[in-house]
């Protein structure tokens, strides 16, 4: 059972919660966007329940709150190496139901994918979740073909309207924090059940899917930005770098960093080859791995059906056009 509490009550909440925990979710970055006086939504650390956008679809996705763009991992001198303390303080993140399926899909990469990955494992194990009900399916957002318009197993759900907001708290120690106040309610979370977008995924492709002549168009259309990548939550590859401090190049610190598979040296190996050179060849190893070579491995599609990457192309590639031809050669 959930409570109903007015927009100061869940001030109060909030501010309960700040005391165990940084808070992160989608907040608006007012003229940050990428042309002139554009904003952008993306993740940061929230000071007020205020802050926290509901009517937007966030442009960036939840996963530079559990692992950062840029992440020192260890601090090294000539004889000896330390590893990189984690986070100080536990945090919750705010993020709507595609994006908590989105997390099930890095649970896989980073968790179950090899060898466990300690420094996902650590800032995971400090994380808790609250889903944001969404009500209005955003521009693009095609979730309910893949499935992950309604989720389960957060420890907290929130939905805010003009009356105020719902909470549903799952977690018995977050419960404690609840305020006295408010009014207990029978309602029900509330999820997108429609998008203006529908998406069918080929159950099957042509054995000689590689080599279609459908990829050659990307070739000519896409610059290699690799904003794809950055936006979507499932995306999950990095690269390292070494870094030697200017004062002693003897000691420095090694950080992983976000990388792109559309972006030109992703896949340079030692002896100077390069797999996949063109654009055409990158954007099929992309899409087959969202909604092909995943599910193969995992049983379901990596893909969560966000859109961001359809809305974020400046090339204005579309993904979802992509899917739509990959599935009229379903069974040819
Ligand atoms: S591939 Fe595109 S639509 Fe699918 S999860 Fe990634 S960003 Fe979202
Ligand atoms: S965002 Fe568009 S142009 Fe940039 S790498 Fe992706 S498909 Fe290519």
């Amino acid at each position: 059972m959930g409570k109903r509490l007015n927009r100061d009550e869940m001030q109060q909440f909030f501010e309960s919660l700040q005391e165990s925990y940084d808070i992160y979710g989608p907040k608006l970055y007012q003229g940050t966007g990428c042309f002139s006086d554009t904003d952008v939504v993306r993740y940061g650390q929230l000071e007020s329940w205020e802050e926290l956008v509901w009517d937007r679809k966030s442009d960036y996705s939840f996963k530079e709150a559990l692992f950062p763009i840029s992440e020192t991992i260890l601090y090294f001198t000539e004889n000896e190496m330390k590893t990189a303390d984690g986070p100080a303080r536990p945090r919750m993140i705010f993020l709507k139901s595609c994006d908590f399926h989105a997390l099930k899909r890095l649970d896989e990469m980073y968790l179950r994918n090899g060898a466990e990955d300690f420094y996902y494992r650590r800032m995971r194990e400090n994380t808790v979740f609250a889903v944001m009900g969404c009500k209005e399916s955003g521009e693009s957002c095609f979730c309910v073909s893949m499935g992950t318009n309604r989720c389960e197993g957060y420890d907290i759900y929130a939905f805010q309207d003009e009356n105020g907001c719902y909470v549903d708290v799952k977690s018995g120690e977050l419960e404690s924090l609840l305020p006295e106040c408010g009014q207990s309610t029978e309602e029900e979370p509330v999820f997108v059940e429609k998008n203006q977008v529908q998406v069918e995924i080929p159950e099957s492709l042509p054995e000689n899917i590689q080599e279609d002549s459908m990829w050659q168009e990307y070739s000519g259309r896409c610059i290699g930005c690799g904003r794809c990548n950055f936006v979507c939550p499932t995306c999950t590859c990095f690269t390292m770098q070494d870094i030697f401090y200017k004062d002693n190049p003897k000691a420095g610190e090694r950080r992983r960093v976000w990388a792109s598979c559309q972006v030109d040296g992703y896949s340079d190996i030692a002896g100077g080859h390069s797999f996949r050179q063109s654009q055409g060849d990158r954007m099929r190893f992309k899409v087959l791995h969202k909604v092909s070579d995943y599910k193969k491995r995992f049983g379901y599609h990596m893909c969560v059906g966000c859109g961001r990457c359809e809305n974020v192309c400046p090339e204005y590639i579309s993904y979802i056009a992509c899917l739509q031809k990959l599935k009229e050669k379903e069974g040819k």
